[in-house]
This record gives C-alpha cells, sequence and structure tokens, in this order.
C-alpha cells in the first residue's frame, strides 16, 4: 500500500467513523474493538451479508444487546479477513486519539494526566492487539471518569476556597474598620481621620474642591471628670460624639481625635458656612442640661465645647491645615471658651 493509498484509507477511515460513532451511541451500543468492527464494516458497506443482518434489525427496530452484538461479530467479522482487524484498529487508534484530546483539553497543566496521555500513545504506536487495543480503550474510559471525579473536586475546592476568600475578605473589612473606629464612641478615629484629610488634600486639585475643618474640646472637661467621675465622663463623650454626629450632614465626616477633642471635615464648604455649622454644633450641646440615671434623673449641668475652624489652602499639607485649626481652637479658649473662632482675616494693602 502507497501513502497515497494509505492516506486514503485514512480519510475514508475518518469518514467512517463519524458517522458509526454517533449511530452506536444513539442505539446503546458501547464501542468496544469488537463492536466497532462490525459497524466499520456496515458503514464501509461491502460485506453484503453484514449490512443486510443490520438493515433488518433496524427496519424492525430490534434492540442491539450484548448478545446481537457478540453474534454480529462473530458470524461476519471473525471469520472474515485480517485487513478487517487492521482498519478496526486504525479506527479505535483515530477514536482513543480523539479522546485523548479531549482529556488533555480538559485536564491542561496536570501532570499526572500528561503523564498517563504519553503512555497511551506509546502503546498506541506499538501496533496493539485487540486484546490490549481493548485494554488501552477501558484505561481511556477509566481515565476520562478519573478526570470528570477530580474536575468534580477542583469544582468543589475552588469553590470552598471562594469561601474562605470571601470570609478572609470580610474579616479583613473588619478588622480595618475596628483599627479606624473609636472604641467608646463608634466613631472614627485619629486613623480614620488622618486617611481623610490626605483624601481632602488630594481632591483640593479638582476644580472648585472646598474643605473646612472644625477641632472641637470640651471645655473644662478635666473638672467635669473630677466632680463626676470618669466613667459618667465617658457617657458625656459619647452623647457629645452623637450630638455632633446628628448635626452634620453625610459627607462630613466626625471623628474622635483624643481625649476630649473631636474633628469634623466639611467637604464643599466655605470658611464662613464652616464657623455657622460649627455655631450650631456649640449651641446645640451647650442648651442642653445633661442628667444622668432613667427614672431619677441626677442633674450633671451643661457642658460646652471650643471650636476652632480652618479652611483648606493650596499649600496645605495634613498638618499645616490641622495647625491652622488647633491654633484656633487655641484662641477660642482664651478668649473665654463655649465658642467658635476662625482663622484671622488677613488684611490685603490697598
Ligand atoms: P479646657 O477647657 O482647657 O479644654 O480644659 P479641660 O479640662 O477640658 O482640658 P485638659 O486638657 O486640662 O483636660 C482634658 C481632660 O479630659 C483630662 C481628662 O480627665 C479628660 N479626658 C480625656 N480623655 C478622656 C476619656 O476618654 N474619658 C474621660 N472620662 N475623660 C477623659
Ligand atoms: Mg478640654
Ligand atoms: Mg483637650
Amino acid at each position: 500500500m502507497d501513502v497515497a493509498q494509505q492516506l486514503s484509507e485514512t480519510e475514508l477511515s475518518a469518514k467512517i467513523l463519524r458517522h458509526a460513532v454517533p449511530k452506536m451511541s444513539e442505539l446503546n451500543i458501547p464501542v468496544t474493538p469488537d463492536n466497532y468492527a462490525v459497524w466499520y464494516e456496515y458503514y464501509k458497506g461491502i460485506n453484503l451479508d453484514l449490512k443486510r443482518a443490520i438493515d433488518g434489525f433496524l427496519a424492525n427496530r430490534l434492540a442491539f444487546t450484548p448478545e446481537v452484538c457478540s453474534s454480529l461479530y462473530k458470524t461476519y467479522i471473525q471469520v472474515n479477513s485480517s485487513e478487517v482487524i487492521e482498519n478496526v484498529q486504525i479506527e479505535t487508534q483515530v477514536l482513543i486519539n480523539s479522546l485523548i484530546a479531549k482529556i488533555a483539553s480538559m485536564t491542561k497543566g496536570t501532570s499526572r494526566f500528561s503523564e498517563s496521555l504519553s503512555e497511551f500513545d506509546t502503546a498506541l504506536k506499538e501496533q496493539p492487539d485487540q486484546l490490549v487495543m481493548q485494554k488501552l480503550v477501558d484505561g481511556v474510559s477509566l481515565e476520562l471518569e478519573q478526570i470528570i471525579n477530580t474536575n468534580l473536586e477542583m469544582d468543589k475546592s475552588l469553590h470552598s476556597m471562594t469561601q474562605e476568600v470571601d470570609a478572609l475578605k470580610s474579616e479583613m473589612a473588619e478588622l480595618r474598620s475596628v483599627a479606624m473606629t473609636d472604641q467608646l464612641t463608634s466613631l472614627h478615629n485619629r486613623r480614620a481621620f488622618d486617611q481623610e484629610v490626605i483624601s481632602h488634600i488630594d481632591s483640593f486639585s479638582q476644580p472648585n474642591f472646598e474643605s473646612s475643618l472644625l477641632v472641637i474640646d470640651i471645655d473644662y472637661f478635666k473638672k467635669f471628670n473630677d466632680t463626676h467621675g470618669h466613667l459618667i465622663g465617658d457617657k458625656v463623650l459619647t452623647y457629645v460624639a452623637q450630638a455632633l454626629k446628628s448635626s452634620v450632614k453625610g459627607a462630613d465626616f466626625v471623628a474622635r481625635y483624643g481625649g476630649e477633642e473631636f474633628v469634623i471635615l466639611l467637604p464643599q464648604t466655605n470658611h464662613l458656612n464652616a464657623q455657622k455649622v460649627a455655631d450650631n454644633i456649640r449651641r446645640k450641646i451647650a442648651e442642653r442640661n445633661l442628667t444622668i440615671g432613667k427614672e431619677k434623673k441626677l442633674p450633671l449641668g451643661n457642658i460646652t465645647v471650643s471650636v476652632g475652624v480652618a479652611s483648606l489652602k493650596p499649600t496645605d499639607d495634613k498638618d499645616s491645615y490641622f495647625l491652622r485649626a488647633d491654633e484656633a481652637l487655641y484662641r477660642a479658649k482664651s478668649s473665654g471658651r463655649n465658642c467658635v473662632v476662625g482663622e484671622p482675616v488677613i488684611e490685603t494693602p490697598i
């Protein structure tokens, strides 16, 4: 047989394969070498007795049970020439190769499978006999089953890994939120404030961006603690925190800077408006007569706050911005407390 002849034989074989395998699976016939030999001959069309027998089965819709299949093989194939066996071997090889290609695409990158695939390949090159071929087919289907199982396991472990990653993500988010929150008042803490100031400074390059900062300090808080005790002092800190939070809008950023000192960052707020906001807060706190206890309300008197206000300038960094507000606070304390002080107005010469 010359090369051209061999090629056309292979092409014919491939053509038969494309018809035979789907038909066999439609009829629930296992694709074993013996069964395939029968259907190969059927589609090749030259074994007229076999063709007549199968057509008879198909016309009468008879089932191709294992007994029927085996009898077809014994009667029409086994007695025939070795040429049939050779063709079946070629077909089975094509079949196994297509299965191998499927397996390879399903298991890209897994070394175990590449090993067994190359074993198949070597075995196929040795022109295996029927029995070995049968074992190879069995091996391939077993391998396929294992791959499907492995894929399922991979799916499961990927799923559980995704769940673990999700759990880790929410733990990290939780940790981050704890790291940024003041324990006593549940406001943002100083670390969170530092980040927020930086984001205001970064946003300053945008056109028309404005930012103002209030630094709020409770007046004579040491005396309050000394009179009522530290625990009541803590309750007052929580109350002030709530009063601050409820006095500003959503985009405004309220934090406890430390001790009895709070800060509020007001985006898109000019200096004058920031002073107005500060004074509303100051009044709201000063007007309230504090009491303690649910039934027997003990009066605690009033507490007041002093507020320093600064507005962001193009030359500011985090420290200079805070320092100006803190200096304003110092002036508020010096001028008698319970008041709001802004930045000094710089007189521009006429
Ligand atoms: P000023 O009007 O000048 O601000 O006087 P002040 O007493 O408020 O200021 P000073 O800085 O002298 O004292 C701050 C006090 O705040 C000291 C401390 O008793 C109190 N303080 C700071 N942190 C806490 C806290 O977490 N809980 C309580 N209960 N008190 C605190
Ligand atoms: Mg104080
Ligand atoms: Mg203070």
